[in-house]
């Protein structure tokens, strides 16, 4: 069974560029061997990330992914049944604060950040847009 697991939290401290590629290649090469897709973004100390995959692999995951010291504050957005991936390019995209992001932050109404404020939805579709640029 295909789920979708979404989830933000707050960066324990600043990440820099060197901090967040660090977490990539150990998420990239990880998240390949069991067949785990997602995208992760990274702004104003909030990552928001989902992860899709069989169900059992992702839960195993998420709480490893949980537990790690390098953010806390960790709460579960959405956790859906899907039929199908739909971030099946990335074994883990990362979208840095850019124009685009502010462009799509805008569009639902934020200038900062802030991804406690987004629905469901709007976190699910948030980071597919990232997804595509
Ligand atoms: P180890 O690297 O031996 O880790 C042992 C422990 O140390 C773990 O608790 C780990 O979380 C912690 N740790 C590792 N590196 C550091 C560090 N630089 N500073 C502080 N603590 C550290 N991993 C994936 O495989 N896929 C993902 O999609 C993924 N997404 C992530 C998203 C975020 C926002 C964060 C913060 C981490 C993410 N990780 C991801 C990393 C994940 O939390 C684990 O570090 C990774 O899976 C390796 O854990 P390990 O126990 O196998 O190995």
């Amino acid at each position: 069974m295909l789920i979708r697991l979404t989830y933000l939290s707050r960066a324990t401290r600043d990440m820099s560029l060197q901090d967040i590629q660090d977490i990539l290649t150990v998420a990239r090469d990880n998240n390949q061997s069991i067949d785990i897709c997602g995208m992760l973004c990274y702004d104003q100390r909030y990552f928001l990330q989902t992860l899709e995959g069989e169900r059992e692999e992702v839960n195993e995951l998420f709480l490893d992914i949980a537990d790690d010291p390098r953010h806390d504050d960790v709460v579960i957005v959405s956790y859906e049944y899907i039929e199908a991936t739909t971030f099946g390019a990335w074994d883990m995209g990362f979208a840095p604060a850019s124009d685009e992001f502010y462009a799509l932050l805008s569009e639902v109404g934020q200038n900062t950040f802030d991804p406690r404020e987004f629905s469901p939805e709007q976190a699910v579709s948030f980071l597919s847009k990232l997804s595509k640029q």
